[in-house]
């Protein structure tokens, strides 16, 4: 058997600390290395994998789809492209949809149309606040965007036009709005950032702020979105409307596709004023719109309350009994666990060698964000190897 990590090291940019497993098969929250272990996945592809892997419904509309169309360009009318685009307009409080291959790309275009509202709507305003510890992606811009040191540092200078300002702080973004504003980005929970809820009303407060002075409300729900906090859009839960939406992990369900959504007054570009070549392409529409459908169809968001639950309690008794534990957070299948010290990375090896995969979010946080189709059974197992690991240590 060829040794995959040893030519990774060779042949691969060195960009991440990869677990040491090479994996090669998966079912439902389930996956499978190459010397044939099987681990119980809670790292979901990072949120991705709404439907775990190799879901039915996913694989038999993307094959199906492999057979019959898979890229023509936007120069053309495609039927799953549309199909996805009512499915989510419909379902949601936005009126129009784009689609795009990443979530990067999709606040990038977000941040786009925010500019673009600026300089016809509000005299050329084009800043956009975000808050520090934020995420949206690494490109240029959105490195700009994301309000976190380790990420930007390497590549100053960066592209202008974002304020970085405190999370959780409505006085931040009053001190930082000025005429030059044209919207705020805000994740609904900062996911990367180490799963941080925003404060009771912080969100609606924002909202108010925004509609007080013209500005775009920009909420990236690309990991928050599509069930992953137990309603359809993580909006919901916090009682406010974005005039602009970007998705992207779990709306393909592993199929690499973003979108951003907007209410109508947003919806400004003109024709060639934005574009993507494989954006919203057949292939990857047909699977979205199978992952999607289904997620609504099933109510899968409200079963995401129920067993996200479950996980949160079990995790929350181990924190009673591991002194260890700072704090366990998070809202539906997006949760962590806070140590007092930096020991992510052997609580997670431990888990790892007792078939439990984890996310390592920070040196003192783990993310658990199984996919939504996950059972009581599983949430149990996966807590009480959780229990088993810390007991080792
Ligand atoms: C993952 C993530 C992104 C970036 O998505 P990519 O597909 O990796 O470009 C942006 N915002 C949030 C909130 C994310 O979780």
């Amino acid at each position: 058997m060829s040794n995959w990590q040893a030519l990774e090291q060779k042949y691969y940019m060195q960009t991440v600390k990869r677990t040491p497993l090479t994996l090669v098969r998966g079912q439902g929250a389930r996956v499978w290395d190459d010397k044939g272990r099987e681990y119980l996945d809670f790292v979901g592809g990072w949120a991705v994998n709404s439907l775990g892997h190799c879901h039915p419904v996913q694989a038999e509309a993307l094959a199906e789809q492999a057979k019959t169309l898979i890229q023509v360009s936007n120069q053309f009318y495609t039927i799953p492209q549309v199909k996805l685009a009512e499915l989510l307009v419909e379902n949601s409080c936005l009126d129009r949809v784009f689609f795009c291959n990443s979530g990067a790309e999709a606040n990038e275009g977000a941040v786009k149309l925010a500019r673009r509202y600026g300089k016809l709507k509000l005299d050329g305003a084009y800043e956009v606040i975000t808050t520090f510890n934020s995420f949206h992606g690494r490109t240029l811009a959105m490195t700009a965007a994301t309000g976190q040191t380790k990420f930007q540092e390497p590549y100053t200078p960066l592209p202008g036009g974002f304020i970085n300002v405190d999370y959780n702080s409505l006085e931040a973004i009053k001190e930082a709005t000025t005429r030059d504003t044209c919207a705020v980005m805000l994740e609904v929970v900062q996911g990367e950032g180490g799963v941080i809820i925003p404060d009771k009303d912080y969100l609606k407060q924002v909202r108010a702020w925004c509609d007080e002075k013209g500005l775009l409300l920009v909420l990236d729900e690309i990991q928050t979105g599509l069930g992953r906090l137990g309603r359809l859009f993580g909006y919901e839960l916090y009682g406010v409307e974005p005039d602009i939406m970007t998705l992207a992990k779990g709306l393909g369900g592993g199929v690499p596709i973003g979108a951003f959504l907007a209410k109508e007054k947003a919806c400004l570009f003109a024709p060639g004023e934005h574009g993507s070549t494989f954006g919203g392409n057949p292939l990857v529409c047909a699977a979205a719109y199978a992952v999607t459908r289904f997620i609504i169809d099933n109510k899968l968001y409200e079963k995401v309350q129920q067993v996200g639950g479950r996980l949160k309690d079990g995790l929350e008794g181990l924190r009673q009994k591991y002194p260890s534990i700072a704090a366990v957070r998070g809202v539906g299948l997006l949760l962590a666990m806070q140590f007092e010290s930096d020991i992510a990375d052997e609580v997670l090896a431990a888990c790892l060698e007792r078939g439990l995969l984890l996310n390592r979010v920070k040196p003192n946080a783990l993310r658990f964000m199984p996919p939504l189709i996950i059972g009581p059974d599983e949430v149990e197992r996966a807590v009480s190897i959780v229990d088993e690991a810390l007991a080792s240590l």
